[in-house]
């Protein structure tokens, strides 16, 4: 596989004001695959993804990727290193068209014919999009929006893409073409993180993951691995 999306979380300790939200917390996501952070409400997988864009930046540990020091290295340089955030909520321009989130999702990338290569991939995964490409953010349906945020994230063409619960206040059927969409975009090639709380679902299409719980790593393993896990078993399939 191709080391140089590889993210290596160790040590790692976050915090906003006094109380420590994440402790010592060590991760690995493996070049290739999607590796899943799942956790309850206020487990800290939020704040996890922060700390590695440097939005909230460590107290301590290290984040590297493709084997390079990206500890609190300014957001955007770690947008330009390679890693993309698709955030909890799908914030997209709700006054601007399609076309234009898209072209935003890609401000990094100068060339032009490369834009407009990523653009045709993003309409290819998601035809709705393409239909739609004149239509408002802000009036597109929820479903919708959702894929219009992954597809901005995509633009960016990020060897890692960091998604944080996407599946979040979708309805069933959204739910499973989001997935399906996070397994397809990992079969392009591109490693995933991927934060969730459908537990079911997210352990059908990741290799890998870890459960956090009050800020800290309490199981890993294989999806297989995890689904036998005790506490998981009774956390989530009890
Ligand atoms: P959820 O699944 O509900 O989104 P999460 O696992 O992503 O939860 P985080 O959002 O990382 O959890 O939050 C972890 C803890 O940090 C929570 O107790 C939350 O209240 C707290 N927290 C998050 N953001 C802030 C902030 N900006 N200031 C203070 N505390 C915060």
């Amino acid at each position: 596989p191709d080391e140089s999306s590889r993210l290596v979380v160790s040590g790692l300790t976050a915090a906003y004001g006094k109380a420590d939200v994440l402790t010592d917390v060590s991760i690995e996501v493996e070049p290739g695959e999607i590796t899943c952070i799942l956790g309850a409400n206020g487990a800290g997988k939020s704040t996890l993804i922060r700390a590695i864009l440097s939005l909230t930046p460590p107290r301590a540990g290290k984040v590297s990727f493709g084997g390079r020091d990206i500890t609190g290295l300014a957001t955007h340089l770690v947008n330009r290193a390679g890693i993309a955030c698709i955030p909890e909520g799908r914030k997209v321009f709700g006054r601007m068209t399609v076309l234009e989130n898209l072209r935003i999702g890609a401000f990094g990338i100068a060339d032009r014919a490369e834009v407009a290569r990523r653009m045709d991939e993003v309409f290819a995964i998601f035809p709705r999009l393409a239909e739609r490409r004149a239509q408002l953010g802000g009036t597109m349906s929820g479903g919708e929006q959702a894929m219009l945020s992954i597809g901005r994230g995509l633009m960016a063409a990020p060897k890692l893409l960091l998604i944080d619960e996407p599946s979040l206040g979708l309805s069933p059927l959204f739910v499973a073409e989001t997935f399906a969409v996070v397994k397809r975009i990992n079969e392009m090639g591109i490693t995933v993180l991927l934060v969730e709380q459908n537990v079911h679902q997210t352990l059908a299409v990741a290799h890998r993951g870890y459960v956090l719980a009050q800020g800290r790593v309490v199981a890993r393993g294989s999806t297989a691995e995890l689904k036998e896990d005790p506490e998981v078993k009774a956390a989530y399939f009890g």
